[in-house]
């Protein structure tokens, strides 16, 4: 394949300073594969990483953004024989070091090491460069291999879908007949009422607000939508499952009163996975977990391969990308793509760029 010495980039040069320009293409490391990107969606931590910042990130004027990316293998490091050339692939952002107790029993996203390079850490886009460019360098662990009836736009969900799968597998992964509560209709709760319908959920009732977003989850699955404006959440899925609640309740809206409601709308002995960051402190009466013997969860990304593990359902049909992705933009105007996202312009839900 023709290698470029140069490449298109999106480069964060301060907070809410993103600049496309003329970067040198890198090369990969011994374990690491040159993916040309021909694709990369938007999800909410980019605005995070652009507006305030996380841990962590490559100084500004050096740091090309962006996580959820898939393209083709344009060269391989020395020891890298799991992948050709020419293969069509999907990434995920976490590569763990690989040394520290969490790496090691594969909860990778939580990696003792976070954040240091030098140890073997990286998280594309988040500490290291990503995939607003037209190449990037990914270690292998990070790589997956895109079946053919998966596009590269589609397979930028697929994050998403891991994110959903390891909050779900973290609770037990225990679906089959039970009822489960999705709440907030945005591309996790879109994602995660389509695994919880594929892994034989009873009913999932999946809350919000925007009658789009829960119009296409019905689409996607969900036996009963709750618009939280006309009808109270915890009030409905209490009638839904005759007073009882829901098994398990996947909190994927971040909201203020999000976690009070889920703790009042699980069954006792049922399961909260909470999926969404929250924008500061929230208050919940924790005591009601207690008194329940409700256990709750947390997952931070797509950890124990779910990526993967989501791939093989993408590929069967039993979840699909397609109806999420809303806008896509070349990356001479990504920060039309990043103003189109953060601000939902024409219902934008998740918006790809294209290098
Ligand atoms: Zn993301
Ligand atoms: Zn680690």
């Amino acid at each position: 394949m023709d290698i470029p010495k140069r490449m298109k980039a999106a480069v964060l040069y301060g907070f809410n300073d993103v600049r496309v320009e003329e970067r040198d293409v890198p090369s990969p490391g011994p374990d690491e594969a040159l993916v040309k990107v021909n694709a990369c969606g938007i999800c909410g931590t980019d605005i995070k990483v652009i507006t305030h910042g996380l841990p962590n990130q490559p100084p500004f004027g050096d740091f090309i953004i962006g996580h959820e990316y898939a393209g083709t293998v344009a060269a391989l490091g020395d020891t890298v024989d799991e992948f050709q050339i020419g293969d069509r692939v999907t990434v995920e952002i976490h590569k763990g070091c690989g040394r520290c107790k969490n790496c090691i029993m594969g909860h990778y996203t939580a990696c003792l090491n976070y954040g240091n390079i030098g140890k073997g850490h990286r998280a594309n886009g988040f500490t290291a460069n990503g995939g607003f460019a037209e190449y990037a360098v990914n270690h292998v662990n990070t790589l997956y291999k895109l079946p053919d009836n998966i596009s590269f736009d589609e397979s930028t969900t697929i994050t998403t879908a891991g994110t959903c799968i390891y909050g779900i597998d973290m609770a037990g992964g225990y679906i089959p007949g039970d009822t489960v509560a999705v709440l907030g209709p945005g591309p996790i709760g879109l994602m995660s009422v389509q695994l919880c319908k594929a892994l034989g959920a009873g009913k999932v009732i999946l809350t919000g607000t925007r009658d789009e977003r829960l119009e296409l989850g019905k689409k996607l699955g969900a036996d009963y939508v709750v618009d939280v404006r006309r009808e109270k959440a915890v009030e409905k899925v209490m009638e839904l499952t005759d007073g009882l609640g829901a098994d398990l309740v996947l909190e994927a809206a971040g909201g203020d009163t999000a976690l009070q409601e889920a703790l009042e709308m699980t069954r006792k002995g049922g399961k909260i996975s909470i999926l969404a960051f929250y924008k500061g402190p929230i208050t919940a009466d924790i005591s009601i977990a207690v008194r329940n013997g409700i256990n709750i969860y947390t997952v931070r990304g797509e950890g124990r391969m779910s990526v993967g593990r989501s791939l093989s359902l993408m590929a069967q049909g039993k979840i699909t990308g397609k109806p999420l992705i809303t806008h896509t933009f070349p990356v001479e105007e990504v920060n039309e793509a990043l103003k189109t996202f953060a601000e939902r312009i024409g219902g934008a839900m998740k918006v790809v760029v294209h290098p």
